[in-house]
């Protein structure tokens, strides 16, 4: 099997309400889709949502990288070989790991469809049965994160993630207004998105949260400060995770060495796709590290590609992949796995997407044809 073609387009998603973190608000996400053809005539379907806050990438940088250089590396290529796929990629280009993560995607669902399986079979089989979805609340008003956390708990969900990462007395508010509103029974995670900066506000307003009875406080520090975190672990009885500062293997082998993350969340743009994610499961589980997957907030497409990893092993204990249930018009119907509160996949081949070539006329702003 060889690829014979890469289509790319610029695509914006609309989101049904900005989404709000620390350190940006997106009035909609702007996508990168790759449609990866082979001489036989299957088609694969990857995507890019870069975050320059973290990798550098732009939607431009990536849609420029892709069209002029991964692309058409790609060309004449067997997607079967996922190993020497990542071996071309990363000796042409450092980093970029949005863009790699879409061909390598686009990769995994043509091989899925040639074999007639779910990408889960190509990652060592089905593991979880099913996965709890958290709703995700972003920055707002105490009262306003308690309101939607009422309403989200009436319609189901029963475990909440809070973006804080503002200020230190402030967060603390939003964090025990919504504990307070949901009752001790419901799940609460807090990521403050780098927000509190450094070690000293974070042991700061760890005293304030240690008796609301939070799962977990993610990426507290500024993204690439290993030793604060190595700080906060120590001191710590809430468990801390990792997210923007795990983004290879070399950020895991750090982190694994100083023993700075009791979790690490992974995500498919950090570390170039499914195939990078499952070695940084391996690294984690070797090194007793609990993983959670993650996403940009990405279409059916990415956030399929998520799930398939997650789904496929034990060391990976929960998904943050909300996109499809943000937006309010997707590429794919991803949207109709999401059985609240629970996420549950199909058994179709590939990503076990199908994708709405209309709707991706309509969202998309330009594109470009390699072959
Ligand atoms: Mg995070």
């Amino acid at each position: 099997m060889k690829i014979k073609q890469v289509e790319i387009y610029a695509v914006n998603l609309p989101l049904i309400k900005p989404f709000i973190i620390s350190y940006a608000t997106y009035p909609n996400i702007q996508s990168i889709i790759v449609k990866m053809t082979t001489e036989c005539g299957l088609v694969g379907w990857g995507e890019s949502v870069p975050d320059e806050h973290i990798t550098g990438e732009t939607p431009e940088s990536t849609y420029a990288m892709l069209k002029n250089t991964l692309a058409q590396l790609m060309i004449g290529q067997n997607p079967m070989e996922f190993e020497k796929i990542h071996e071309l990629m990363d000796k042409r280009v450092h980093r970029a790991p949005a863009a790699k993560a879409a061909i390598d995607i686009a990769c995994f669902d043509v091989v899925g469809k040639k074999l007639n399986v779910p990408v889960y079979q190509l990652l060592g089989g089905r593991y979880h049965e099913k996965f709890p979805v958290t709703h995700v609340l972003s920055i707002d008003e105490p009262e306003k994160m308690a309101d939607e956390a009422e309403q989200k708990l009436e319609e189901g969900y029963t475990s909440f993630k809070m973006k804080v990462g503002q200020d230190i007395l402030g967060d603390v508010k939003r964090i025990k207004a919504v504990r307070e509103r949901v009752g001790e029974e419901i799940a609460i995670r807090v990521d403050v998105n780098q927000g509190w900066v450094n070690s000293a506000n974070t042991l700061q307003a760890l005293r304030h949260l240690e008796s609301l009875g939070i799962d977990w406080l993610e990426q507290p520090v500024a993204q690439d400060d290993i030793d604060a975190m190595v700080e906060i672990k120590s001191k710590s009885t809430i468990p801390v995770m990792i997210d923007e500062g795990i983004r290879d293997m070399y950020n895991l082998r750090e982190i694994i060495a100083k023993r700075a993350a009791d979790k690490v969340n992974i995500k498919l743009m950090k570390c170039g796709g499914i195939y990078p994610a499952m070695k940084l499961a391996n690294m984690a589980e070797m090194a007793g590290i609990e993983c959670q997957v993650g996403s940009m907030v990405e279409s059916s497409i990415g956030s399929a590609a998520g799930f398939h990893v997650a789904f496929s092993k034990k060391i990976i204990k929960s998904v943050e992949l909300t996109g499809p249930v943000k937006f309010s018009k997707d590429l794919g119907d991803l949207k109709e796995s999401y059985l609240i509160p629970y996420i549950q996949l199909n058994e179709r081949p590939g990503l076990g997407v199908s994708v709405d070539e209309t709707v991706l006329a309509e969202l998309t702003q330009y594109s470009d044809l390699v072959e």
